[in-house]
Order: structure tokens, then sequence, then C-alpha cells
């Protein structure tokens, strides 16, 4: 049954207990919706629901969703947020990503069909792997080396949405595609890998911050609170097809770094290391899309976000 607000219905999120997950459960809640969060914990931790759990209509569920994914009763709508999302992570856990992008995505699905819930993925940026189009609309098919050691997570991910289309075609299940672009904020891992905490890291411990290979190639960065805002109100909107969400300011590696030294108020010095393979080389959203179906475009610039995550990381030392 379609809907368009989110006060009293029930929603289960796979990797609710990760970065993005335990943000999406708090604003869910916020709008009155009831929560059951689905997490295996091998990359997302309990600390980040603790002001959830005991919560009324917050439910924690510790489970792998690449095993059959039952939970009782009404579910409106499921958000699959599961599978490590960090170079890093998924580097490490190479046949858990792909398992979780296709087994766990198979599951997920299966619920939302078996539940009569509509159905949204967190895919990524990284369908467009080493983009040879900038910026990258979503009709772009990518540019990805399937047998990279990044190919685990771009190809989990290309699984995953053409898994998802497939369902919605034969089954007629109600989609919702969100195409992320890195992403940063509160509750992020410091030893994740990914640029933000990393420098972040680097910085408050007055250690040189890394980039690899000079740090020229470009990123665009959007503040989570914009992300989860622009996600929930795609889940709520009546678009099916895939949508970018994120920054289309693009900064370089080098400048977010001399960026992080500014607001941490640091004097570490900048070192070049080796550049990991497959790495893209840029990387920026064309947002018409969220523009124009959703009214969704980012509030927090790059300045006043990374404050708040430098902010949030030093009050965890
Ligand atoms: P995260 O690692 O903090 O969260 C992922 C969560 O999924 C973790 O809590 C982990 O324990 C859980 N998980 C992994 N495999 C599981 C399994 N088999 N069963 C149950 N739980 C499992 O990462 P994140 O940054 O919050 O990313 C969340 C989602 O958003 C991922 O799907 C990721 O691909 C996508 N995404 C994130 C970004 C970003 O910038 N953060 C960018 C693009 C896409």
């Amino acid at each position: 049954m379609g809907f368009t607000s989110l006060d009293g219905r029930h929603v289960v999120v796979t990797g609710g207990a990760g970065f993005l997950g335990s943000h999406l459960c708090t604003a869910l809640l916020a709008r009155g919706a009831r929560v059951t969060a689905i997490d295996n914990l091998v990359t997302g931790s309990l600390d980040n629901v603790e002001d959830l759990v005991g919560r009324a209509g917050f439910t924690f569920v510790n489970y792998d969703v690449t095993h059959f994914l039952h939970v009782p009763g009404r579910v409106d709508a499921v958000l699959h947020f599961a599978s490590p999302a960090s170079p890093i992570d998924y580097l490490k856990l190479p046949i858990q990503t792909l398992k979780v992008g296709s087994l766990g995505t198979h599951n997920a699905l299966g619920m939302a069909k078996e539940k009569g819930a509509r159905f949204l993925l967190a895919s990524t940026s990284e369908v467009y792997g080493d983009p040879q189009v900038h910026p990258q609309p979503e009709t772009y098919w990518g540019h990805v080396n399937p047998i990279g050691p990044r190919g685990v997570y771009d190809e989990a991910k290309r699984f995953a949405e053409a898994m998802t289309y497939a369902y919605h075609r034969t089954h007629g299940i109600d989609v919702r595609v969100v195409r992320i672009f890195n992403c940063h904020g509160p509750r992020m891992r410091v030893e994740d890998g990914r640029a933000v905490p990393t420098f972040i890291g680097q910085a408050l411990r007055g250690e040189p911050l890394t980039l690899h290979g000079g740090g020229a190639q470009t990123r665009s960065i959007v503040y989570v609170d914009d992300l989860v805002e622009g996600i929930l109100g795609l889940l709520v909107s009546g678009y099916t097809e895939p949508v970018n969400l994120g920054n289309p300011v693009e900064v370089s590696i080098r400048e977010l770094a001399e960026l992080v030294l500014e607001l941490a108020d640091s004097r570490s010095e900048l070192v070049d290391t080796e550049r990991p393979i497959d790495d893209p080389q840029v990387r920026r959203p064309d947002i018409t899309v969220a523009r124009r179906e959703l009214g969704w475009e980012p509030e927090v610039d790059l300045r006043e976000g990374l404050a708040r995550t430098i902010d949030w990381f030093r009050s965890q030392r």
C-alpha cells in the first residue's frame, strides 16, 4: 500500500547499527515510525544505537541478513543498508560483502514481497567505478573493474540494483534506489579508512595526514543529516528510478586535508602515500533528479559539516 508519511509505519532497517543505519533509525523514530534494526555487528556497533535501545518503538535484532529473513507482523518498508562500506572493510571482508549484496539483498527483497512492503536499497556512487563521465548522472552505466579488489563492493551493489529492478518488474515490488556519494558525520569509525575520519584522527593525534598519490583526486562529501533527509524524502516519494544523493561541491583530497587541519587547529604535515588500486580519480554527483523529484539539496556546507564531525571525534577521545 502506498504511503507518503512515516507516522505509524513499521520500518525494517538492515545495517541499523552502522553509521548511516543508526542515523536513519533515529530520524525514522522522530517521524513517528516503529523501527526494527537488524545487524550482525560485523562493522557496526551497539554503541551507535545505545540511546535507542529500550525506547518505545525500537527493536534491535542481532542477525546476519544473508540467512533467511523474517520479522513478525506488518512491515511497511524495508531499508537495506547492511553491507561493509569502507574500502578497508570490504577489502578485509570480500566474500561477506558479495554475499550481503547478493543473498542479503535477495532476502530483504523476499521479505518486502512477503509483507507487501516498499523496498529501499542503499546503493553507491561506486556503481560508476572510475567514471569517464563527469559529473555522474544516474543514466551513466559506469566504468568498473569487475575483478579488481574493489570489484567485490562495486559489483555487489550493481548486482543488488539489478536484483531490485528484477523484483520490481517480476513481482511488482515498490522500490527506491539511492546512490549515495561520500558522506561524513558523527559515528564514523576513526580507523575505517575513509578520508574524513582518517584525516580527522591524524590531525587530532598530531600525526601527518596521509594523501594517496598526492591528493589531486576529487570527492564530493555530504553531511549525514542532509543525506538522511534525502533518503527519507525518497522513501516517501513516488519515484522508483535510481537517485544520486550527494554534495555537488567537489574538492580535491588535498583541499579536504587542508580544511581538516584548519578546522581542527592542527599543525600536522601532509605526506604522500601510494594510491590504492582502481581508486577513482574524480567523483561528483549530478543531483538534477534529486532536485526535481524530491526538492532536495544539501544544506550543510563542507566547512560547517566538517566542524561538526571534528567536534564529535574530539568528544569521543
Ligand atoms: P557501516 O559499516 O557503518 O554500516 C553497515 C552496517 O551493516 C554495519 O552495522 C554492519 O554490521 C552491517 N552488516 C554488514 N553485513 C551484514 C550482514 N550480513 N547482516 C547484518 N548486518 C550486516 O557503513 P555505512 O557507511 O553506514 O553504510 C551503510 C550503507 O550505505 C551500506 O550499504 C553502504 O554500502 C551504503 N553507502 C554508504 C556510503 C557512505 O558514505 N557512508 C556511501 C555509499 C553507500
